[in-house]
Formats: structure tokens, C-alpha cells, sequence
């Protein structure tokens, strides 16, 4: 096999998940799904006009992969514009560029990928308690527990 593959860093995780085309019953509804990592991709790109070396550097992945997941994630969006197909936002090999802490008081803030690595936060930076806990993210469709990364394998549907 090939060496291992990379997480994706994904900094945005978005709020609405499921895209449903007016007028077309259930029944025939095709859904097309896009990975966290392709959204993201398509966010970078598409949406902060970032040059793809930035993207990719942002994502901690090559160029070439980051041209792979953009490619991918167009695909996607074109067949669901084009053929009236439902788009679901979920999965993906990616992890969490920053985390969100809070403390017992309230006080929230985000703590970098690499400073998480480097030293966890002990103490709330507003306060100084140090009952803070990590916040999950957002869900996405499944795989709630495990912040940093979604199971290998699933791929969405
Ligand atoms: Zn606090």
C-alpha cells in the first residue's frame, strides 16, 4: 500500500448540512454527498479566493491533493445543481484546525491545533479557573464522538 494518508485540517465545520431541491418529491430525491474536507476546500477556494499552495497549506496536504478534493468537491456541487439532486455535508478523513474550550463560568475560546498539541490548555485565559472542558463541534451527520477525526473508511454516502 501507498504511505499513510494524511488528515485533512479543516478550520470550518458549516452550520446547514443538507441542501433539498424545491419541487422534487422525496422519493426521487439522489443525493449527492460532499466531505468536510471538500467543503472546506471549496471555502478556501472558492469562497476566500486563497491561491491553491495557500489552500493546501492551510489543509497540511500537497498541492496535488488539494487539486484532487477541489476537483472532487466541483464535481460534486455540478451534478447536484445540474441534475436536481440534494447535497449532505458529512464525513471524511479530517481533523479540527482550532478547538473550542470553555470554562465553568462561560468564558469561550478557540486554542490552535498546534498549541493543543504542544501544551492543552489548563487554565481559562479570562479567569484563570481551571474547570475548562473542549467544546464538540458541530454535528455532522455522525460519527459525534472523537473531535480530531472521523473513522477511516466512511466515505459519506
Ligand atoms: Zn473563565
Amino acid at each position: 500500500m501507498g504511505r499513510p494518508q494524511l488528515w485533512r485540517r479543516v478550520s470550518f465545520i458549516p452550520a446547514v448540512t443538507f441542501f433539498k431541491p424545491a419541487g422534487i418529491p422525496l422519493a426521487n430525491l439522489q443525493e449527492a454527498c460532499l466531505l468536510v474536507e471538500e467543503a472546506e476546500a471549496i471555502r478556501l477556494k472558492d469562497l476566500k479566493g486563497l491561491e491553491q499552495e495557500e489552500c493546501a497549506q492551510k489543509m497540511n496536504i500537497s498541492r496535488s491533493t488539494f487539486s484532487r478534493i477541489l476537483d472532487s468537491a466541483r464535481q460534486k456541487i455540478a451534478d447536484a445543481l445540474l441534475n436536481g439532486k440534494a447535497i449532505r455535508i458529512e464525513g471524511g478523513n479530517f481533523e479540527m484546525a482550532v478547538r473550542r474550550f470553555r470554562c465553568i463560568s462561560g468564558h469561550e475560546w478557540d486554542v490552535s491545533f498546534e498549541s493543543l498539541i504542544a501544551a492543552p490548555p489548563e487554565l481559562c485565559p479570562k479567569c484563570d479557573t481551571p474547570s475548562i472542558m473542549p467544546l464538540l463541534p458541530p454535528e455532522v451527520g455522525w460519527g459525534r464522538r472523537g473531535w480530531r477525526r472521523y473513522p477511516r473508511g466512511r466515505q459519506g454516502c
